[in-house]
């Protein structure tokens, strides 16, 4: 019911540029280019990888705490990557491929919204390159070399139950979340109880988000922990000599997919790391790619500020040694309202009654909650610019009141209309994010990295979250101290909890304070080089839903694809 056609319908209206031609505009060599097709192409990383051109600008978009629908950070950036290029600067979007589960779940596919898409939109929610498929083969190679050597005689002791390595696989599934492999006879392996994940949840798609290079992404691999030895030791990846054939497998994906936009701006697409347990962002090398050839690269940070940001600034810029120049904080009026208290959104529910109703004092009533996440992305000593996504059912007073919220934060705000009117209606927003990026600023990190491990997670439960301070499990502290005793102290740190909230309980709206953080248990990815910790229950394996999206999706009589939204 929306005042112009559906995101598909947009979509396969486009007409695209050959992607050599989008390439060319962008500065990246044919030499390059390694096309996909008519309108997709890997890039291949080169020496000078890594290079920042002078004076090329760094953009991160994350959000206030989103509702259950999302706040629109994809078509955000993608609106705002078109309004840089309208206003005749050259852009380039760097966003993560979206994982097929979801897409034939709940969500339909994921590309921006409206006339702001990155396009063409049916290969980005289905294989693309294929990245997402070689992520799940070189994770399920050592998870087989894994069983293969405990049915070989177990030479490095591997003490079984300590095993934390699954196997994973791109689709919603709950059937696979806990599991019995080796049945059978003798010859057919080790009888033992595992499970499988989602491909997104895989360390080898963080490994993928944060290598450096194909060198890095190599040892990264290598340091992979698939479980302990019996006497507590950790066994490698390394130690299993997976880690040659697992990079080999992944040479091909470890280049960034590059495609178009609508309006033909450059947007690189590559991996496509979870949100709760680990880093909800697109890759560094992509990154690298953008900032050699674009003035300005616009990357997103998975759901509010507290989660992708927080883990943008303290895990992915740590490590690619990138100073982002601006933070967009995408907020709507939907969001403040729900952060009022007075509305309960429930997904594949009509809004609550009155939601749409012209009140701004609603959305002053959830004010809260844009300010904390104002003070998240500043704590960073990064500038923040207030962007609202407008909706066709906004009312103008609404706008009016988030204005004024920015303002009595002293922080840039800007209305886009991207999504109804595509880079023409982002224009106001990309100038001030511009003003943004010329503004002085110095990264500052949450916590140092020799900081203890139990340090840095009250430090980001504290200073960014808002809690009053962390209780551990036993289970939790026990973990913690061996990950300390086993040299894996200096490692960052990402918090799993629910990104509903500021809090732990995804039912707490605005900016809660008096709570404390409860961690149930800490977890290591060596090889992605982080501590994750637990608050509650965190899905690694989504279901699908009664009526899953998938019994939508198919092809029409013309032979269009129908139902990706
Ligand atoms: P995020 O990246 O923050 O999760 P998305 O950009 O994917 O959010 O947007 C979430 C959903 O809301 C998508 O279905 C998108 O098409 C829709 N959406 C986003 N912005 C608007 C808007 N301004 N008007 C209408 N629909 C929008
Ligand atoms: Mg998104």
């Amino acid at each position: 019911n929306l005042p112009f056609p559906s995101d598909l319908e947009i979509a396969q209206d486009a007409k695209l540029e050959p992607i050599a031609a989008v390439a060319a505009r962008a500065g990246i060599p044919e030499e390059r280019l390694e096309p996909y097709g008519k309108h997709v192409a890997k890039i291949e990383l080169d020496a000078t990888s890594g290079g920042t051109a002078t004076g090329s600008k760094y953009v991160v978009v994350t959000a206030v705490t989103p509702t259950p629908l999302g706040e629109g950070k994809t078509a955000t950036s993608v609106s705002l990557a078109q309004g840089m290029a309208a206003r005749g600067r050259n852009a380039m979007l760097a966003l993560r491929q979206p994982s097929m589960g979801p897409t034939f779940g709940i969500k339909g596919g994921t590309a921006g919204g409206g006339y702001s898409q990155v396009v063409p939109m049916e290969k980005l929610n289905l294989h693309l390159t294929g990245d997402f498929h070689a992520v799940t083969a070189a994770h399920n190679m050592l998870a087989a070399i894994l069983d293969n050597h405990l049915h070989f005689g177990n030479e490095l002791d591997i003490d079984e139950r300590s095993i934390t390595w699954r196997r994973v696989l791109d689709v919603n599934d709950r059937s696979l979340r806990d599991i019995v492999v080796g049945l059978g006879e003798r010859t057919d392996g080790v009888t033992r109880q595992t499970g499988f994940d989602i491909t997104s949840a895989s360390e080898v798609m963080v490994i993928l988000s944060l290598a450096t290079s194909l060198n890095d992404l190599h040892e990264r691999l290598a340091r992979i922990v698939v479980g302990l030895t019996r006497s507590g030791e950790p066994v490698t990846a390394r130690d299993l000599k997976a880690d040659g054939a697992m990079s080999v497998i992944l040479a091909d994906a470890i280049k960034p997919n590059l495609m178009q936009t609508l309006e033909h701006t450059p947007a690189l697409i590559h991996a496509g790391p979870f949100g709760n347990i680990a880093t909800g962002n697109s890759s560094v090398v992509a990154d690298y790619v953008g900032l050699e050839h674009a003035d300005y690269v616009i990357t997103e940070a998975g759901f509010g500020a507290d989660m992708g940001a927080e883990r943008f600034f303290n895990v992915k810029c740590r490590t690619s040694g990138l100073r982002p120049d601006a933070a967009v904080l995408v907020v709507t009026v939907r969001a403040l309202k729900s952060h009022s208290g007075r509305y309960r959104i429930v997904p594949g529910q009509p809004l609550p009654e009155g939601m749409l109703s012209e009140s701004p004092e609603d959305v002053q009533a959830g004010a809260a909650n844009l300010r904390k996440h104002i003070d998240i992305v500043r704590s960073f000593g990064v500038s923040p610019v207030v962007a609202i996504n407008a909706f066709p059912t906004d009312h103008e007073s609404e706008h009016e009141a988030i204005r004024t919220i920015a303002a009595e934060e002293g922080v840039e705000v800007a209305v886009h209309r991207g999504v109804s009117q595509g880079g023409a209606g982002a224009t106001d927003l990309a100038d001030a994010v511009v003003r943004a990026c010329d503004e002085p600023g110095r990264l500052t990190f949450t916590y140092g990295l020799n900081d203890p491990l139990t340090t840095k997670i009250e430090k980001v439960a504290t200073e960014v979250y808002g809690a009053d301070g962390v209780d551990l499990s036993p289970a939790a502290a026990q973990q913690l101290e061996r990950y300390e005793r086993l040299g894996f102290g200096r490692l960052p740190v990402v918090i799993a909890k629910t990104h509903l909230s500021l809090s732990s309980d995804p039912g707490l709206k605005g900016a809660p304070t008096g709570w404390r953080l409860p961690v149930r248990e800490v977890r290591l990815a060596a090889g992605a080089g982080y501590v994750y910790a637990l608050c509650g229950t965190i899905r690694t394996m989504p279901g699908l839903s009664r009526h899953p999206a998938a019994e939508r999706i198919g092809f029409d009589e013309s032979g269009n694809i129908q139902g990706l939204f």
